[in-house]
């Protein structure tokens, strides 16, 4: 082949996920991987049931509709009244995705035009970085600091600048936990009435909130004609493998993000959707004992690090926990997370690969939670032998 690099120069630099990254490193040293986060047992028995009678029964093992099944986009619709009071149209206001992953890439792909510029806050889930790239925007960030991650909103004022097309949410959001409050929320609705800005706003850790509550966007004054929202069945039922996700937004914009969706995998997951059907409808005991496990995990595990001498960012949402390795000596994150393997057998994410400004992250590491107590109590015991 000639000199040309074979990949697109829009994804230069995005190589590996560090996800993968990681996962590998876990699975090759044989690590307790605390890492990627998936849950290490799996959803309900009930809803996998679901999941394998519609596979035998024949329902959805052909090309299910476009969009999604009607009983799935019904049950995301009353999912929406029933934890928020927000009202979509099952046929023309829902649509169904392939996980989170392709929501947001379908609609990055959809709503942007090369140059546009999307303010994000940093650290940023590794999708993004990728898909503003494909589409050929310009991501513009807004940096959560260390030690409680909220949003300078003055700054998040300064940044919009007449190429602002969007801002690109993420609440709870992945990795430091920060849970927006409902007067953050406002502030950034009101920014984008006043700029008239679209928002697409990633809420796959909605369940998982431990203070507090989680608040849709969408709910507040002028933002339901403007509002993306995004979710997924995989954190909210521990079935991260299944990949279905979904999208509510108005018509117009379901209509936009729907047909970059199209192309992108047309349809998936037919047999998951039948049983995602069912788990959204879930009494509220599940999503309440969901919680209640997951706040006792983040406690294990919070005190754990903090006796093995990291300094801790208590998260208020997701299964994740932000740490700050300087006080065990340590400076770089990425190296510390490419070592730790070797050194105790623990696999974790260096936050700085999710930054821009990478001074702001270097010596941040993310741990996940969402793990059994005695993997946790393992983990936190190879730990403390740093
Ligand atoms: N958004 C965030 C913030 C995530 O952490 C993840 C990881 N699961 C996703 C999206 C992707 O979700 P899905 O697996 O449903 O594609
Ligand atoms: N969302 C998961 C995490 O942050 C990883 C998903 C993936 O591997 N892309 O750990």
């Amino acid at each position: 082949m000639g000199a040309r690099p074979l990949l697109n120069r829009r994804l230069d630099g995005l190589g590996t996920t560090i996800f993968a990254e990681m996962s590998a490193l876990a699975t090759a040293t044989g690590s307790i991987n605390l890492g990627q986060g998936f849950p290490d047992t799996d959803g309900p028995a009930e809803i996998a049931r679901a999941a394998a009678d519609a596979v035998l029964s024949g329902r959805g093992n052909q090309y299910p509709p476009g969009p999604g099944i009607p009983e799935l986009r019904t049950a995301i619709a009353e999912h929406q009244q029933r934890f928020y009071g927000l009202g979509y149209d099952p046929d023309t206001e829902v649509l169904v995705t392939a996980g989170a992953t392709e929501a947001i890439a379908a609609a990055l792909l959809a709503l942007l035009e090369p140059g546009d510029e999307v303010i994000a806050f940093e650290p940023f889930y590794d999708s993004y970085a990728a898909c503003i790239a494909m589409a050929g925007a310009v991501r513009v960030p807004l940096t959560l600091r260390t030690p409680d991650f909220r949003p300078d909103l003055d700054e998040l004022r300064s940044l919009v600048t007449p190429r602002t097309r969007l801002l690109l949410l993420n609440t709870p959001h992945n990795p430091t936990g920060t849970v927006l409050t409902p007067a953050e929320l406002t502030a950034v609705a009101a920014l984008a009435v006043e700029h008239d800005l679209l928002v697409v706003t990633d809420e796959v850790y909605e369940h998982l909130v431990f203070s507090g509550a989680h608040y849709p966007i969408a709910a507040l004054p002028g933002m339901r004609e403007r509002t993306v929202s995004i979710s997924s069945a995989g954190k909210t039922f521990s079935f991260t493998g299944w990949k279905v996700g979904w999208v509510t937004a108005s018509a117009p914009l379901v209509a936009a993000v729907r047909t970059a969706k199209q192309y992108l995998t047309y349809v998936s997951a037919g047999p998951f959707q039948y049983a995602v059907a069912d788990a959204l409808r879930l009494p509220d005991e599940y999503f309440g004992g969901l919680r209640t496990d997951l706040r006792r995990k983040r406690d294990l595990l919070a005190d754990g690090l903090t006796a093995a001498g990291f300094e801790v960012f208590q998260p208020q949402g997701t299964y994740f926990v932000t740490t700050d390795i300087t006080p065990l000596g340590e400076k770089d994150g990425l190296e510390f997370c490419r070592s730790l393997p070797g050194r105790c057998g623990v696999v974790a994410i260096p936050n700085v690969v999710f930054y821009d400004n990478t001074e702001a992250g270097r010596s941040l590491v993310r741990f996940t939670f969402c793990k059994q107590d005695e993997v946790l109590l393992e983990a936190v015991r190879r730990l403390q032998r740093l």
